[in-house]
């Protein structure tokens, strides 16, 4: 075992250093080489070392580097030293975080990087939570505890006897609604097609103006960072219409929950502690490894009824359950990785990571916009929209970023019009990863 993680652990780090200049996507010819790994399986086993050297000869340079510095496509972050230093530590130490008896530790990490998440985010101290795959489940988790409470208010077990003639809850979205929630929503039953859409902005921000009116068995799903422009909806102006009338309001901040930590951000989260759940990643802007995704809800008695296991909803003394909280029953400690990634940061070095990843974003704007091509959003967070142009140039500049390999950045469409998008999510990024991306993407840009 000792030569084998003493092995791992220095294949590792030359991967990681190597980011500073392999391409960040593989070549054809590295991902050709992945049919190695599809032969028959044998009937006699291999030495684990061999495995290991195999699967890193054939898998290392087939992998898209976004663990580096410059790759800024989907919402994706990297893996802070610590976080994945305690990663490993979590692996050999192999525990069920399902409950306190099976891993004692599991289930105390947890705790603690429950509360102090909840502090740096600044939601209601006595929010309960769940630590889950990601931003997906982490609706889910949250829209159940929603559609506890409202059935449960109007006289209805929904664990009990589920949707079948069960009272309406009506569904408001905005336009832009991640397709996340809206998964949430057919895993719950509660459908993706029967949710009234709320027209948005020029930025992707559900219209207040246009919003219907709430009720007590209404269940609004907001956004903190729209995945293209990285937009606030107007949540404290709907948490407040929501809490005169009991509807209940979530929160879909994978990302750009994260905002809450940073002063300077203030102006886009004003409100957001006034909802009633919230989910978002670890994974993306905090830089931890996968899985992880956080769901929060304010009064966690609804979250606890939604998915504890039996009816008696058990907590022993003031112990915490952790499986009482969450969709899975067996699953890794998560928290290991989240205490390990807020002790590495404190405070100010939270904050200086998602303030620094926006300032890389105003610099790619900038950079982008002063080479003469157009930002198409107002970059209020990590997030960029640029189009080079008529569509198809800005597809064949985007086609010559992801084949040049300096950097990498993804295309969507943004009110009918092709763009390149560009999401600063990795503590890795430097200020000379920006100025390489930049100089690339606009020379590149120049020849198409
Ligand atoms: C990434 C993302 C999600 C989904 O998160 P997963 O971690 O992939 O499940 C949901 N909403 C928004 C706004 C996102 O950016």
């Amino acid at each position: 075992m000792d030569q084998l993680l003493s092995k791992v652990a220095v294949i590792a780090s030359k991967y990681l250093d190597n980011l500073k200049h392999d391409p960040v996507y593989p070549s054809s010819e590295a991902l050709a080489r992945l049919s190695q790994l599809d032969g028959t399986l044998p009937e006699i086993g291999t030495d684990p070392e061999r495995v290991i050297d195999f699967l890193a000869a054939v898998g290392s340079p087939a992998t898209v580097k976004s663990a580096g510095g410059r790759y800024f496509g989907y919402v994706i972050g990297g893996s802070l030293p610590a976080a994945l230093a305690a990663n490993w530590l979590a692996g050999a130490w192999d525990q069920n975080a399902f409950a306190v008896s099976a891993s004692p530790l599991g289930a105390r990490i947890e705790e603690v990087a429950l509360r102090w998440l909840i502090e740096v985010l600044h939601l209601p101290g006595d929010s309960g939570g769940a630590f889950v795959t990601g931003a997906t489940m982490a609706s889910f988790s949250a829209l159940a505890a929603a559609r506890h409470a409202l059935l449960s208010r109007l006289g209805w077990d929904v664990e009990s006897d589920g949707l079948i003639g069960a009272p309406a809850i009506n569904v408001i979205v905005g336009e832009e609604v991640h397709v996340s929630v809206l998964k949430a929503l057919s895993l719950l039953g509660l459908g993706r097609e029967r949710v009234v859409r709320v027209p948005a902005d020029s930025q992707g921000r559900i219209r207040v103006d246009l919003l219907p009116p709430l009720t007590s068995s209404t269940l609004v799903c907001v956004q903190a960072g729209n995945v293209n422009s990285g937009a606030f909806d107007p949540i404290g102006d709907i948490c407040a219409r929501a809490q005169g009338v009991g509807a209940w309001v979530h929160v879909d901040g994978a990302f750009g929950l994260w905002a809450t930590v940073a002063p300077s951000l203030a102006g886009l989260t004003a409100g957001i502690a006034d909802a009633d759940s919230w989910a978002t990643d670890g994974h993306k802007w905090l830089n931890i490894p996968y899985d992880s995704g956080f769901a929060f809800v304010r009064n966690p008695v609804h979250l606890q009824r939604a998915m504890a296991t039996n009816a008696a909803y058990y907590i022993h003394g003031d112990t915490r359950e952790p499986g009482q909280f969450t969709p899975e029953s067996s699953r890794r400690a998560r928290g290991i990785e989240v205490w390990a990634a807020l002790l590495s940061l404190g405070r100010k070095g939270l904050v200086d990571l998602i303030e620094r990843t926006c300032r890389h974003a105003r610099r790619f704007a900038a950079g982008l916009e002063n080479a003469g091509f157009s930002i198409l959003n107002d970059v209020v967070l990590n997030q960029v929209l640029v189009s080079f142009g008529p569509d198809e140039r800005t597809r064949r500049v985007i086609e010559g970023v992801q084949a040049d390999g300096t950097c990498w950045c993804g295309g969507t469409v943004w009110h009918g019009r092709a763009a390149m998008r560009i999401s600063v999510c990795s503590w890795a990024t430097t200020d000379n990863d920006v100025e390489r991306s930049l100089a690339s993407i606009i020379s590149l840009a120049r020849e198409s």
